[in-house]
């Protein structure tokens, strides 16, 4: 190497040095988390945050007519997300009808395909049917294009299995943006949340599952349980629960009612 090169190596890497360039990417910029049981608060900065998850709790103060949490009257929706699954979902189907109680079921489409048989006996049952996307993911941290993708995708499959377009919405993990919040509404789909929440995702004993339903309930609640989830998800406490959360509130006087009767949708 010529000397003169030399010497302006040696200057290029002091001038990037004193510069502070190390070659790396900036880290990216983390996401608000979105807590399900997030509190509504004032937000003062709308055009910072509409790429961002924004709490469920807020969304449905700054869009009544869009997202739903919780009714009234003497009336609870039991919700069921995440499936069908081959499992679980024929055996809560089995509890729901001794007690007469109609549900609504948030559908993955990729379950819907994989097993249509129980999704025509969730239709024929007489319960609701809402679209929970197609492969479940985090919409806060996706476009409205992703999230506009997986919609259309679960209708497809439903409307080819069962001959229906669901007017429900449930975002993965109560999940969204502002901008997607807008855009459901243009889609005339009704964003479902919850008001009580089982956890019993969590595969908890259903003494404990009924315990976190019994001691948060209140009338028009909306209620979120699973029937579906990952393969080795053991949910056999929540179809206990229900054995026992059901005759409960039954005997206090509520009635059980699907998404679409307790809002009038
Ligand atoms: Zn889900």
């Amino acid at each position: 190497m010529k000397k003169k090169n030399c010497i302006f190596i040696i200057f290029l890497s002091f001038i990037m040095i004193l510069s502070g360039w190390t070659g790396k990417k900036p880290e990216p910029i983390s996401e608000t988390h979105v807590s399900e049981n997030e509190q509504p608060e004032h937000h003062s900065n709308l055009t910072v945050q509409v790429q961002k998850p924004v709490s469920f709790w807020r969304l449905q103060q700054e869009f009544p007519n869009i997202v739903v949490i919780r009714g009234i009257g003497n009336k609870i929706a039991l919700t069921f997300d995440d499936g069908p699954s081959a499992k679980y979902t024929p055996q809560i189907l089995n509890v729901l009808k001794k007690y007469n109680v109609k549900a609504t079921f948030f559908m993955m489409g990729a379950k819907v395909s994989k097993y249509p048989y129980i999704v025509k006996r969730v239709a024929q049952e007489g319960h609701a049917i809402g679209n929970h996307t197609y492969w479940h993911p985090n919409l806060g941290k996706a476009t409205v294009e992703q999230m506009k993708w997986e919609i259309a995708e679960t209708e497809k499959a439903l409307n080819k299995i069962v001959g229906i377009k669901p007017k429900l919405f449930r975002p993965p993990f109560g999940s969204l943006t502002r901008e997607q919040t807008i855009e459901l509404g243009k889609l005339n789909l009704t964003t479902v949340m919850w008001s009580v929440d089982s956890n019993d995702w969590k595969q908890l004993p259903a003494e404990q599952i009924k315990n976190n339903v019994l001691n948060h309930i209140h009338p028009g609640a909306v209620v979120l349980f699973h029937d579906g989830g990952h393969w080795t998800q053991d949910l056999s406490g929540t179809v206990e629960a229900l054995e026992l959360i059901i005759p409960k509130l039954q005997e206090d006087g509520f009635t059980f009612v699907t998404i679409p009767q307790l809002f009038h949708l």
